[in-house]
């Protein structure tokens, strides 16, 4: 088995390149290590690339500007109570205590904006959400910016299929989808390879979900848990890997065989949902994971249907495949195709010809449509029906009338490598593995589950970066520890 050609040995091999490994390589080679990062995909970015890039972030000039008083034990209290007895409260307060410096001034030092209004999410006491402008893909090209000024090394389009340790170095096996294999020998390698939200039968094993049986993949192709396997042969402790987070507007991407892989559906809000019976069930401003997932899994078939009109239409977006566009942008005409080549779409003039093509009974779904329009011109505030909020809703009335059916889509994963705060990976035993570190996702995010069961938003992305930082300087530092003669 050859070498990879001009990669001798390295300081630091990052294996994955999505936010939490690209952060981690401008740290460790700001800090003057040799770096070389692989990939399994052609480009950089990862799920990072498709995702909104929004972070929860604490004390930020955006509150201020607001008038918002926020405090790390107020948001570690709110993370607290959403995420559960599982979710890790020391790295949660380690991230928040430098939300602010580590994650919004330094994006800003990379040229990043962030937005000046913030969203509301639920099981937060004051609004915390902060939209970077241009999303993820923004942010990694912004890192990416900063890498090419220094002396890196890539192996794009190459997987890590082996990591095994030897004379104080790890030896890493390395598959390029060309079919070339090669070593790479480094002092120390950081695995930033991503979550599993891609891996349906890793999904599927996973107790929880195993009676799921429409459960939905999501996130960028290769969130398969390569890498978990990688650490788990290395002797290293995984945790929570059953703590994965569902979203309710999930709906099968008939471009992929099979169609088990999901699309996410954004950009619809004024839309009722219903079940087979073509009854409401929830109130559908509360669409995110923690609240809108629980509603749906309770509906006969664990499904539902989004129905709207098509003003809203307009504002569709679909994720989790680039071929649609971004979390931000479609085209026209991929909507278009969306709309008239998904076998879980429907299209009708009226309400009772969309509920005779979906398949639900016509006589509840034209109540339900007519009573959520009469609500709304009445000026009703609360929706009779659900407690929904009504003060900016429109009534479904421009034909042609839409439906899209819903199923859970799994898109991030919770559980995953534990490692110190240094991003020092453990082993089973509880000790750190000399040489390997781990940061984002393949990391429960940060630590190995700083979420627990359910997650505030914005909790994932700044979370990767700001571990993907960590394990990159910790790197750098016992690198100079053990090597320095001083
Ligand atoms: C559509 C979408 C929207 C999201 N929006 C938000 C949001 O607004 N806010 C939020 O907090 N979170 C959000 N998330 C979650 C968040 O973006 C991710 O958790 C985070 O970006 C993961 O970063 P990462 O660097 O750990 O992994 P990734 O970005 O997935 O990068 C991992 C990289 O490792 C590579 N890789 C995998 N296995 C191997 C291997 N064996 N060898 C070599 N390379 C390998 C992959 O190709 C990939 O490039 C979203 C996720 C998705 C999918």
């Amino acid at each position: 088995m050859a070498r990879f050609e001009n990669t001798p040995v390295t300081d630091l091999l990052v294996v994955g390149a999505g936010v939490a490994g690209l952060s981690a390589a401008l740290e460790a080679a700001a800090m003057g290590l040799e770096v070389v990062v692989v990939d399994a995909e052609a480009t950089y970015g990862g799920a990072s690339a498709i995702s909104g890039g929004g972070c929860l972030l604490v004390g930020t000039p955006v509150q201020a500007a607001l008038g918002i008083e926020d405090s790390v034990q107020l948001a570690l209290s709110d993370w607290s109570a959403c995420g559960g007895p599982t979710a890790d409260l020391i790295w949660a307060k380690h991230y928040l205590e430098h939300s602010t410096g580590d994650v919004y001034d330094w994006c800003e030092s990379l040229g990043i904006t962030w937005a000046q209004d913030l969203v509301s999410h639920v099981g937060n006491s004051v609004p915390r959400f902060h939209k970077p402008i241009g999303s993820g893909a923004r942010i990694v090209a912004a890192i990416c910016g900063r890498l090419r000024q220094l002396p890196i090394g890539w192996q794009l389009d190459t997987r890590v299929v082996h990591l095994e340790p030897g004379g104080g170095r790890i030896l890493a096996t390395l598959s390029a989808s060309r079919g070339q294999r090669g070593t790479i020998e480094a002092r120390a390698v950081l695995v930033a390879t991503g979550g599993f939200a891609s891996n349906l039968s890793m999904l599927r094993a996973q107790p929880r979900l195993a009676r799921l049986d429409n459960l939905l993949c999501g996130s960028s192709y290769t969130s398969d848990g390569s890498g978990l396997a990688l650490l788990e042969e290395f002797g290293a402790q995984i945790v929570n890997l059953d703590e994965v987070w569902i979203y309710p507007i999930g709906t099968p991407n008939y471009r992929f065989p099979g169609m088990s892989r999901g699309l996410a559906v954004r950009g619809i809000y004024d839309e009722i949902w219903v079940n087979r019976d073509g009854r409401r069930f929830h109130d559908e401003n509360n669409r995110g994971g923690v609240a809108g997932s629980a509603a749906l899994l309770d509906q006969p078939g664990a499904t539902a249907w989004g129905i709207f009109d098509s003003r809203e239409a307009e504002h569709l977006l679909l994720l989790d495949d680039g071929y649609f566009g971004t979390s931000e942008y479609i085209a026209p005409h991929r909507r278009e195709e969306f709309f008239s080549h998904s076998p879980f779409v429907w299209r009708s003039d009226s309400i009772a010809g969309l509920a005779e093509k979906v398949g639900i009974p016509v006589a509840p779904l034209e109540d339900a449509v007519s009573e959520f329009n009469q609500a709304i011109r009445l000026g009703q505030e609360v929706d009779p029906a659900t407690g929904r909020d009504l003060r900016d809703a429109r009534p479904i009335q421009s034909p042609p009338f839409y439906g899209i059916q819903y199923q859970p889509l799994a898109q991030k994963t919770f559980g995953g490598v534990r490692t110190d705060l240094g991003c020092r990976v453990l082993s089973t035993a509880g000790a750190p593995i000399p040489g390997l570190y781990a940061a984002g996702e393949v990391a429960g995010m940060a630590g190995g589950h700083i979420n627990g069961t359910a997650a505030l938003e914005g909790t994932m992305f700044g979370p990767c970066l700001f571990s993907g930082r960590v394990a990159g300087i910790t790197a750098a530092a016992d690198h100079r520890g053990r090597f320095s003669t001083g």
